[in-house]
């Protein structure tokens, strides 16, 4: 089968590799529509894969076309969406119901830290039974193919408590920022503010439910403050750079929350003092529940979210190694960029 494949910083080839079959309690998946996520195009560009050829994609769609094991549930020839972080369900974190921290957590598409499973970068692709989610018939496998960013957005927007009657402010309208505001819009946050260094993405976020948006230069930390009266209520950082950091340190009010949803450079140095000096705090979003992108896609199902509007580039898997150094080297171009195979 054709698949794109990881094999190395900045190397990503369209290639070949044995279709895999469905072993005990597994179903195989004849791959529709898969998105490329900003972390597959952080680890092309520094490859922790490096040295293993692994498939990419954990956002993805398609049709199941053998399964073991899928008793009354699932049969060949549903339409699924994939939940890409199946976990253990008896270590301690899960035990906790904290699925989204086990510790044994095999990610699809991703070389983690138990080893490398192959993703849906690919014509088919192998995956646990209690992975699938149902798709309603009225859900493009374009739209099945976001549920697994929505569900990032649905999670973080839990983060930090009820956002009733609060100001919030989303820092970056890309993907995930849109899909946050759109839940904190849905949950009754009083007055939403989005930022971005692109006017297009904030078109979108007014789209998406923002009541404010502003471009980040000059004081904009300053009229924020002065537009909000005391500052802002929570901060769901989406950048989480030290830019970002340290503007939100000045746009929060005194013990307000900042939510950190991505974490791109792991080794930054931030000014901590203001955080404590202020009394603000910081909380932290990680992926999501199987059952928050069950709702994600109940939600779609219902028609009472649509994010197909999000999706910038439908590509062929030919096209891949392309796409990726666009992504790259033109990031503000895209928004979701998604592989359209057939
Ligand atoms: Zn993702
Ligand atoms: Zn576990």
């Amino acid at each position: 089968m054709k698949c794109m494949l990881t094999c190395g910083a900045g190397i990503m080839e369209y290639s070949e590799k044995e279709r895999p079959a469905a072993g005990p309690g597994e179903a195989v998946i004849k791959v529709r529509a898969a998105s490329v996520c900003g972390g597959d195009v952080t680890r092309y560009k520094s490859a922790p894969m490096k040295d293993v050829y692994v498939i990419p994609g954990h956002e993805f769609s398609g049709d199941i076309v053998e399964i073991r094991d899928g008793g009354e549930r699932y049969a060949v020839g549903d339409r699924v969406c994939i939940f890409p972080n199946p976990y253990c369900g008896t270590c301690p974190e899960c035990r906790a119901g904290r699925f989204n921290l086990c510790t044994h957590k095999k990610s699809i598409g991703n070389n983690g830290q138990n080893g490398p499973v192959d993703g849906g970068m690919a014509e088919y692709c192998k995956v646990p039974v209690r992975s699938l989610i149902k798709l309603d018939d009225s859900v493009s496998y374009e739209q099945g193919a976001l549920v697994e960013p929505v569900a990032v957005g649905l999670h973080a927007s839990r983060a930090a408590g009820d956002v009733r009657g609060q100001k919030v402010l989303v820092y970056g309208a890309g993907a995930i920022g849109l899909y946050t505001i759109m839940f904190l819009k849905m949950q009754g946050a009083e007055r939403i503010y989005a930022l971005d260094v692109l006017p297009e993405h904030l078109e979108m976020a007014e789209r998406y439910g923002a009541d404010c948006t502003m471009l980040c230069e000059g004081n904009f930390a300053e009229r924020i403050r002065e537009d909000s009266g005391c500052g802002i209520d929570i901060v769901f950082d989406t950048v989480c750079l030290p830019p970002s950091i340290s503007a939100t340190q000045k746009l929060l009010r005194g013990g307000g929350s900042s939510v950190w949803i991505a974490i791109r450079n792991m080794q930054q140095e931030i000014n901590i003092f203001p955080t404590v000096f202020h009394e603000q705090k910081i909380f932290t979003s990680f992926i999501y529940y199987k059952s928050e992108m069950e709702e994600a896609a109940g939600m779609m199902g219902r028609g009472e979210i649509n994010c197909e509007d999000t999706i910038t580039d439908r590509v062929p898997l030919s096209q891949g190694k392309a796409l990726f150094e666009d992504l790259v080297h033109n990031p503000g171009a895209h928004i979701k960029a998604q592989f359209r195979i057939d």
